[in-house]
């Protein structure tokens, strides 16, 4: 803990703000920006989040409402003092709290934040980032915050920004339980202080909030008071006129008549502001789409409104109701191991839950935000019984309906869907990874761009109705984007047969792809894997049948030359232009899978070799690398020349098939070598004699001369 110094004077401890978040502050301050009102919107979202938190534990264990009972969020504008005052009844916050929530522990949304507002966004996302209480400081120059927690004595926390903050105890106004922020405004904030000000705020951005807030009014009423009473009666008024209680207006009147007079009261009552049944509650059809939006970003604190809404209520043998929204973008976080996405919120008959209830929706569905209300849940549910019950299985179960429906109707339209896939496409193949119940379902909403795509992508139900006469199998091929897998050689053969090939360049396509297997009964083929078989008349493979047994002496010799860098060497079916691939077992990983996996840094290793082990070398007997190569092989077995051909041809072969070399070095120099040959250069025999090991770098000529040189220097 960054203690600043441990004054004991009235035991006011100073600490300083974490540095990342003592940046955000200056951030803040310094920046021009007009749209400060959502410092309010922030303030009572975290009311609300502090209520929430207590109303649950509440449901357990009732005495832990009896140090305030009510649940409340209050708005006090103070002209006397410039200031405003947010107090919530909420679970409010521990001496530790304090320090470390509002201070000393960054959260990892600080840093982003700053990055975001950097790279042009607006302040106003701030809630997203989970550092919501900080835009106090757009409008205040002093912030104070009383809390009382159960489990502790009342504190006090109190900055300037500039670096530090103080705690202490609070021996002032107690506040029973829950938290009371004190803005103290700039000079030229001043404007929050009016009633009508913060009523249409609060209208604005909080209207959603299901806690009662209220607002400190005044409210000055003229009364007229007959003067008949006696002594006493006026000796009261008088009294009260001095201290300022009523203000007597109209001493002229009081003077000339002596019958009657009119004074001014000033009175003050708290305004209920959210009178808004829960929108769930209400009928669709009276909803319109800004109601729909507002309530959204009351929930979630996004500045944008949703990309689609689904509002529906279940009835039967258990009823619920449910809004479910689709965001526009990806949270900046989602990925982010460490905090599994849950958005929504668990409502038993009107009274809020819990947020992140994981028993509610399945995991790759966790970008869906919105609410669920149950008629059937008991009140004190614990997370622990969660786990097992029967009416939550079955609400999960509609939820995920819902969702994919939702999903279905976006789209319906191409711009929508585009945005929509391109922010929660990988999570549509976890789900295909993952949710084998609703796998096809989740296929149906795929997008792959493919050879016959153009800058377009396609649904596998269009590839489907593309697919040519006879083709059964739905071809498609991995790689690391769509640059390096368009001119692969293993689409050569599928090119030139005009047969359609999805272009899967999405780390998450080769996890999904291995359980998706096959879409409206048709199999998904790899085309850099085995199994990969196009059907031949019957003069082609007739043809087939020759041309293996001419090569059959070829491929035993690569063989032989390769040893256990291959499983087998065979004549392929699916090249045409260049000598030779690496394909990999159906079941096994393909090239861009151990790509993959090595970035993971797999740490099973025994796993990566068993199951990246099986590679067959397939060469392609129409090229004349291939054709001259058999010609010598045939002439005579050892050839050395034949043996160095083939090592090039294989390493040579890694690569364009997308994996990667164990050791550039030997190829490299064996590349380095055939440049040399190329230009003519004599190898100097110095450089030959440092060779260490010659059979690893052997020499790549066709050149007697070269060779016998270099057979000299052994
Ligand atoms: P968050 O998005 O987590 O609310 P904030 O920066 O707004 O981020 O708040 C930081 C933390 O401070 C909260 O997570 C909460 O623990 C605590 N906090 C803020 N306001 C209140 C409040 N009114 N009552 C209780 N705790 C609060």
């Amino acid at each position: 803990m960054a203690v600043v110094s441990e004054e004991q004077v009235a035991d006011v401890e100073t600490f300083a703000f974490q540095a990342e978040i003592n940046q955000l502050l200056s951030l803040i301050i310094n920046t021009f920006y007009s749209n400060k009102e959502i410092f309010l919107r922030e303030l009572i979202s975290n009311a609300s989040d502090a209520l929430d938190k207590i109303r649950f534990e509440g449901l357990t264990d009732k005495s832990k409402l009896d140090s305030q009972p009510e649940l409340f969020i209050h708005i006090v504008p103070d002209k006397a003092t410039n200031s405003i005052s947010i107090i919530d009844s909420g679970i409010g916050m521990t001496k530790a709290d304090l320090v470390n929530n509002l201070g000393t522990i960054a959260r990892s949304g600080t840093k982003s934040f700053m990055e975001a507002l950097t790279a042009g966004a607006d302040i106003s996302m701030i809630g997203q980032f989970g550092v919501g209480f900080y835009s106090a400081y757009l409008v205040a120059e002093k912030v104070v915050v009383h809390s009382h927690h159960n489990d502790d004595e009342q504190y006090v926390w109190e900055s300037q920004a500039g670096g530090s903050f103080t705690v202490r105890r609070d021996t002032g106004e107690e506040l029973g339980r829950g938290t009371k922020i004190i803005l103290y405004l700039k000079e030229d904030q001043l404007e929050y202080l009016e009633e009508r000000k913060l009523k249409d705020l609060v209208k604005k951005h909080s209207e959603f909030i299901s806690y009662p807030i209220s607002l400190w009014t005044e409210k000055t009423t003229e009364k007229e008071v007959s003067d008949d009473e006696d002594e006493e009666a006026e000796k009261a008024e008088e009294k009260e006129i001095e201290e300022g209680k009523i203000e007597d207006v109209d001493d002229e009147e009081k003077k000339n008549s002596k019958k009657t007079k009119k004074v001014k009261e000033v009175s003050h009552e708290w305004a209920l502001i959210n009178k808004q049944k829960p929108i769930w509650m209400r009928p669709p059809d009276q909803i319109t789409k800004d109601e729909y939006a507002a309530f959204y970003k009351s929930l979630t604190n996004d500045w944008e409104e949703p990309l689609a809404v689904k509002h529906f209520s279940v009835e039967g043998q258990l009823e619920f109701k449910s809004v479910l929204f689709v965001p526009k973008r990806a949270p900046f976080d989602m990925f982010d191991g460490r905090k599994k996405q849950n958005n929504i919120k668990l409502y038993v008959r009107r009274v809020f839950i819990m947020d992140n209830c994981e028993e509610l929706i399945p995991e790759y569905l966790g970008f869906v935000k919105g609410i669920v209300d149950s008629e059937d849940l008991p009140l004190n549910i614990s997370r622990e019984t969660l786990q097992q019950n029967k009416i939550l299985k079955v609400i999960r179960k509609n939820l995920v309906k819902k969702c994919l429906e939702m999903f279905n109707e976006i789209s319906e339209n191409k711009e929508d869907y585009n945005k929509f896939y391109e922010s929660f496409g990988k999570n549509l193949k976890l789900g295909i990874h993952e949710d084998s119940v609703n796998r096809s379902k989740l296929a149906d909403l795929l997008r792959y761009q493919s050879t016959k795509s153009g800058e377009d992508v396609t649904s596998l139900k269009d590839y489907v109705t593309r697919m040519k006469d006879g083709q059964t199998d739905i071809y498609y091929i991995t790689g690391e984007s769509r640059k390096a897998v368009e001119n692969s050689p293993f689409l050569e053969k599928l090119k030139k047969r005009g047969l359609e090939v999805l272009f899967m360049v999405d780390p998450i396509d080769e996890y999904a792809v291995q359980q998706l297997k096959e879409y409206d009964g048709k199999k998904l083929v790899s085309a850099t894997k085995e199994g990969l078989k196009l059907d031949d008349t019957e003069e082609e493979a007739k043809k087939k049948v020759e041309v293996k047994a001419k090569f059959e002496g070829l491929c035993k010799v690569m063989k032989d030359i390769l040893g256990g860098k291959v499983e087998k060497v065979e004549v392929s079916d699916r090249i045409v232009e260049s000598p030779c691939c690496l394909v990999t077992g159906e079941y096994g990983w393909s090239a861009n899978m151990e790509r993959i996996m090595k970035a993971q840094a797999l740490r099973d290793s025994s796993m990566g070799s068993y199951m990246s082990s099986k590679k067959t070398l397939e060469i392609n007997p129409d090229n004349a690398i291939i054709i001259e190569l058999r010609n010598r092989a045939d002439a005579d077995k050892s050839d050395k020349t034949v043996k160095d051909l083939v090592l090039l041809l294989f390493e040579t072969a890694i690569l364009t098939s997308g994996f990667s070399l164990e050791e550039p070095n030997t190829f490299g120099n064996r590349i380095h070598r055939m440049i040399k040959l190329g230009l003519s250069i004599d190898e100097d025999d110095s450089t030959a004699a440092a060779l260490d090991d010659e059979s690893e770098i052997p020499p790549l000529e066709d050149d007697v001369d070269e060779g016998s040189r270099m057979e000299e220097v052994d």
